[in-house]
């Protein structure tokens, strides 16, 4: 906050680029107003301190009447210092609500705008031609149709529009898409895992997620602390949440699979047949936790990463560095990948099948993921050590960036093309 203020203009220019609704003028004065209580309170304290140990050593030899001054004078800090502090709590709730609302810093070569404003940075591989003698590519909800993949009327008995069964060749490819990326990522160094579908709110809003309110799209637990988790990158991130690691253990890469539940809320009327925009989704994402002087190239690696992958799943793509007005609170910089789907629309689309972050330090001074930058035995006796960390001991936020390894039902998407006459392929 004390950057912020001494940016206000900065900020202010970066919430505009973003399009994010913040009012950073009010979360200042309530950052104001709270450090104002902050100094009341602690005074109060120290004063009523001070009175308490004037009785203990000073009781013995006090008249009655400046005695009972004293012990009138206790009882009124006592009760000034109750109500301070509960007025703090309130201002630290107040103050805090606003500032979350701040987005992240932007990377200066993101493009400014809304979505159209994307630089296309690459496209990899063409369209596939079709046959001139009338095969048509189709739509993977007429395919799965016709192969018996998905049940989307029994799911929407079920759970209601937007979930799906799959089924036959349709369930053995989501558990083969999502062994094949485990497999491929833990061959690049990424440790695999599993994670909970499930996550307190304080991680939640900790990643930069709005758990409440009617544009929220998280869906939270009645009665308890507890969401639904929209992506692995919630469960990740709040691992390390209050940790201080060491910078021998950074980067430190992680692959998580899990269910991705997502209330879609305002998404009503977009291209979203079958499987493309559903509420529960299988994906495979990547999480590292980074020093901040290796984010940006991690950033690359990861986008090369995504790349390799769809590379091996024979895809046509492009590489689209997103603009300011796309990025969400947290990013600092996103690099989104689209597919060329022939069945998308009539005469194919482009569709998004992954995306890549930078969050730079916004998730982890939110989760309070630290580290403490320690030397080798040989640096530290050559004094190389990086007096920009401070010294031994002195502990920094770490970086924090997110990549989709395989987000299961677009990738099918995708795949579902082929027609029906050779059922093995689909
Ligand atoms: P995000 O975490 O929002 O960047 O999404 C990561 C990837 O998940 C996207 O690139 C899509 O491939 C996929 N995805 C996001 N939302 C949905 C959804 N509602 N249904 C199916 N796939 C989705």
């Amino acid at each position: 906050m004390r950057w912020v203020k001494d940016n206000i203009d900065k900020v202010k220019a970066n919430v505009t680029a973003r399009a994010v609704a913040v009012d950073v003028d009010t979360a200042v004065s309530l950052y104001d107003a709270y450090l104002a209580l902050v100094t009341a309170t602690d005074d109060a304290r120290r004063q009523r301190n001070l009175v308490a140990s004037r009785m203990k050593i000073e009781a013995a030899k006090m008249t009655p009447d400046v005695r009972a001054e004293v012990i009138a004078q206790g009882k009124a800090l006592k009760a000034s210092v109750t109500s301070l502090e509960s007025r703090l709590a309130q201002a630290e709730s107040a103050f805090v609500a606003e500032a979350a609302k701040l987005p992240n810093r932007t990377h200066p070569d993101v493009p400014l705008g809304a979505e159209d404003a994307a630089t296309t940075l690459r496209t990899v591989g063409a369209p596939r031609d079709f046959p001139a003698d009338g095969m048509a590519p189709r739509s993977h909800v007429d395919i799965g149709a016709d192969l018996d993949l998905f049940d989307f009327e029994a799911a929407a008995r079920v759970a209601g529009n937007k979930f799906y069964y799959l089924k036959n060749a349709g369930a053995l490819l989501e558990i083969a898409l999502i062994n094949w990326s485990m497999t491929f990522v833990a061959g690049r160094g990424f440790t695999p895992m599993t994670a909970p579908d499930l996550a307190r709110e304080d991680v939640v809003a900790g990643c930069g997620f709005a758990p409440r309110g009617e544009a929220s799209q998280v869906y939270r637990l009645e009665e308890s602390d507890l969401c639904l988790v929209g992506t692995a990158e919630i469960p990740l991130g709040g691992m390390y949440a209050g940790q201080v690691l060491t910078s021998k253990q950074l980067p430190m890469r992680l692959a998580a699979f899990s269910h991705c539940f997502r209330r879609e809320v305002g998404s009503a009327g977009t291209a979203t047949r079958g499987l493309y925009r559903v509420h529960q989704f299988s994906k495979v994402e990547l999480f590292v936790i980074a020093r901040p002087e290796d984010s940006e190239a991690i950033h690359k690696e990861l986008l090369g990463l995504e790349e390799a992958m769809f590379t091996a799943l024979g895809l046509c793509y492009r590489v689209l560095d997103m603009p300011s007005g796309d990025l969400g609170n947290p990013a600092y910089r996103k690099f989104d990948i689209e597919a060329w789907m022939p069945g998308r629309g009539i005469g194919g689309g482009w569709g998004e099948i992954s995306s890549a972050s930078n969050c730079t330090d916004f998730q982890a001074r939110r989760l309070g993921i630290r580290y403490r930058e320690e030397s080798s035995d040989d640096e530290a006796a050559a004094g190389s050590r990086d007096a920009s960390v401070g010294g031994k001991g002195a502990t920094r936020y770490a970086h924090t960036l997110n990549a989709t390894a395989c987000a299961v039902p677009r990738i099918d998407c995708r795949h579902f093309w082929k027609t029906t006459s050779k059922p093995t392929e689909a």
